[in-house]
């Protein structure tokens, strides 16, 4: 992929130098299995298009509560925070840009994982900050003892991406513990799968800060809404840097329906169950066809095929409509990320590969 070839003589050098962040495919659906970028595949609680439907009218007219208040409180109440120690923003993608602008210092390397997630280094790249990736361990695990010396800060998701492993708490404590000075921020785009929230350490831990996504567990990637909650003083960095770029962290469509969605709990959790089933369901499936499969704690498999090549595995499965995600990264050019399906996608997935491994 080239991103350009031309240098316009408009551009300024930072933009020339700049190298941006490659989004996963979007392919149009027909009779696509999409699994690819980790959407949820059931679509959000019907109380939350209901919510945006109530937006579609004269209001539109006005701006947005600047403060997005109601969504705030509906975070800080599922969570057991006050509204000072959260942030909404466009998307997790958007709370992290402002993050790494707000709290990482300059000319200290920010620490974090060589396996992560790819939009790290990017943002180093657009703020000047230097990143400095630490090796997971032979089994693809974070190591928190490495997390130690002279930073600008720390990142790493949680579970990781794209590896879907779970770091536990204890792991976290430990970095935070040896960190003192430094923001540790914990992005748990995918904790809703199965793994323990931080969030509940933010009291204890001035230098905590933890973002998560409505985009997979609550099945909204499409409406971007991302947060992040830790003490009010990060939080309170990350609103300066928001408001000196655009006033209004969130569109009406986007505060109602995410409000609504914290409001259907009981429907969160149904779909969560059910991806969960699945995963477990998928993982032996690849099991029983001789894949590897890292233990996974999000909404997507890592599985590695010991004989044959995972590009051609990915392209294999796109002539039979099925789209994966292949890394074309160090160490992980060999494991194919799958994003766990409905049953039914799961299984066609399945008999894809079938085939493929046959022939
Ligand atoms: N963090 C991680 C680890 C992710 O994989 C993603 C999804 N690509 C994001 C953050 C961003 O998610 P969003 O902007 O949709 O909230």
């Amino acid at each position: 992929f080239f991103w350009s070839i031309t240098v316009s003589r408009f551009w300024s050098p930072f933009v020339k130098d700049l190298v941006p962040y490659v989004p996963g495919e979007q392919p149009k659906l027909d009779n696509l299995v999409k699994l690819n970028t980790n959407e949820n595949p059931y679509g959000p609680s019907p109380k939350v298009i209901e919510a945006i439907r109530a937006q579609l009218d004269d209001s539109l007219r006005l701006y947005p509560a600047p403060n997005a208040d109601d969504l705030k409180q509906a975070i800080a109440a599922r969570y057991g925070v006050n509204t000072a120690q959260v942030f909404v923003g466009n998307g997790s993608d958007e709370v992290l840009a402002h993050l790494f602008n707000a709290l990482f210092q300059h000319g200290k390397p920010v620490l974090m994982p060589d396996i992560s997630y790819s939009f790290y280094p990017v943002y180093c790249g657009l703020y000047g900050i230097e990143a400095k990736p630490l090796p997971l361990d032979e089994d693809f695990r974070i190591r928190p003892e490495d997390y130690r010396g002279e930073n600008g800060g720390i990142i790493f998701p949680n579970p990781n991406a794209p590896t879907g492993i779970l770091l536990p708490l204890d792991g976290i404590e430990q970095i935070l513990q040896a960190n003192p000075d430094s923001v540790v921020v914990v992005d748990e785009a995918y904790i809703d799968f199965g793994g323990e929230t931080a969030i509940t350490l933010v009291d204890r831990y001035p230098n905590l800060l933890v973002t998560q996504t409505l985009s997979k567990s609550r099945s909204l990637a499409g409406l971007r809404v991302g947060l992040a909650v830790g003490h009010a003083d990060l939080i309170e960095a990350l609103e300066r840097i928001k408001n000196s770029f655009n006033s209004y962290p969130l569109d009406r469509l986007a505060i109602a329906g995410a409000v609504a969605a914290f409001e259907d709990q009981a429907w969160f959790e149904e779909c969560c169950n059910r991806v969960i089933d699945s995963r477990r369901a998928l993982s032996e499936s690849l099991a029983g066809l001789g894949f590897e499969v890292l233990p996974s704690a999000a909404n997507f498999v890592m599985a590695r095929h010991p004989q044959r090549d995972a590009a051609e595995l990915a392209a294999g499965l796109r002539e039979r409509r099925v789209i994966v995600r292949h890394f074309r990264q160090p160490r992980i050019d060999q494991h194919l990320r799958i994003t766990v399906g409905t049953p039914e996608q799961n299984r066609q997935l399945l008999t894809a590969l079938g085939e493929l491994l046959k022939g």
